[in-house]
């Protein structure tokens, strides 16, 4: 399937004695039981706790973190840091640190909740480009998050050629998350749309009409830009999701007439059914209270490379 599914199955293959194939029937089995609610990474992880598997002793790389491991080891350049942020829980003050750290692998965010730890940002010790070795972690979600019993300590590895750039995970539908960098295979089972709203030409936000006029709230009165947006529903087998397209993306997909009915109804057409790689940010729609896919690419399957995966499975 995709290398992070393999290199699971890899580890939990060493941790347990048992024949690759074994683990993935085993898996699939997990799956099956499941109705299918699960992917196979989730499934994977169920099977690594049935069998006890540990990493305790083993240093992961950031793209073998999944959600629902416990006591992780990993080290990482700290690549963002946000402000200390304070709250009251129980009358009493607490306070949580998020950073993002990246090693070649992948890059993924930390929460700190432990003093000792967010000392360590408040006194400048743990600063940007540092490289911080972080033990007995769990995951939450796609989060690596630190309480009193994990340990935080600046080390002097160098980690060159970190990945920066944002990491799109490929997923099932059902297994999508709010705020996820996402990309599924799926059908266009609908097609709703275009929507028309007027932008500000330079900071692209949306303008309120006064009259003949259109004022943006920062740039006050602008010549507006026509912008469009459609909506699609998307459906892999596992789940369909409401999602957005906006107007850069619409050519990429076919949708090139906008203006014409006629033909716009046409190219509407021959989009549905197909299907196709879609990647963008979950988010909340919050006048419809349900989770919405923001799409920023669409790509045609390209079937050598589909092939290619599905022969060094
Ligand atoms: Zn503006």
């Amino acid at each position: 399937m995709n290398g992070n599914y393999d290199k699971i199955i890899d580890k939990i293959s060493k941790g347990s004695g048992l024949e690759k194939e074994e683990i993935e029937r085993k898996i699939e089995a997990k799956q099956a039981k499941l109705s299918g609610l699960i992917s196979k990474e989730g499934a994977s992880q169920i099977i690594a706790a049935e069998l006890g598997i540990s990493y305790e002793n083993e240093k992961l790389k950031i793209d073998e973190l999944l959600a629902g491991m416990r006591k992780v080891n990993v080290i990482g350049k700290v690549i963002n840091l946000s402000p200390v942020r304070t709250f009251i829980r129980n009358d009493k003050e607490g306070k949580v640190v998020n950073m993002t750290i990246a090693d070649e692998t992948s890059n993924i965010k930390v929460v700190l909740w432990d003093t000792n730890h967010i000392e360590l940002i408040e006194k400048n010790e743990i600063v940007n480009e540092k490289v911080v070795e972080i033990s007995n972690a769990s995951m939450r979600e796609n989060e690596i998050h630190l309480g009193s019993f994990s340990e935080l300590k600046i080390i002097n590895e160098v980690l060159e050629n970190v990945k920066t750039e944002k990491v799109v995970k490929e997923k099932n539908i059902v297994d999508f998350k709010l705020s996820d960098n996402s990309s599924a295979r799926a059908f266009i089972v609908q097609i709703q749309g275009p929507r028309f709203f007027n932008v500000c030409p330079d900071c692209k936000k949306k303008v309120n009409q006064e009259g003949e006029n259109f004022i943006c709230d920062k740039h006050g009165k602008i010549i507006q830009e026509r912008r469009a947006l459609i909506n699609l529903v998307l459906d892999d087998g596992t789940e369909s999701i409401r999602s957005v397209l906006f107007h850069d993306t619409l050519n990429n997909i076919g949708l090139t007439e906008l203006e014409n009915q006629d033909l716009l109804t046409q190219q509407k057409e021959n989009l549905l059914g197909k299907e196709m790689i879609f990647s963008g940010n979950v988010r909340m729609n919050k006048f419809f209270n349900n989770q919405e896919f923001i799409i920023d690419e669409v790509k045609d399957i390209n079937i050598d490379e589909l092939v290619e995966r599905l022969e060094s499975k």
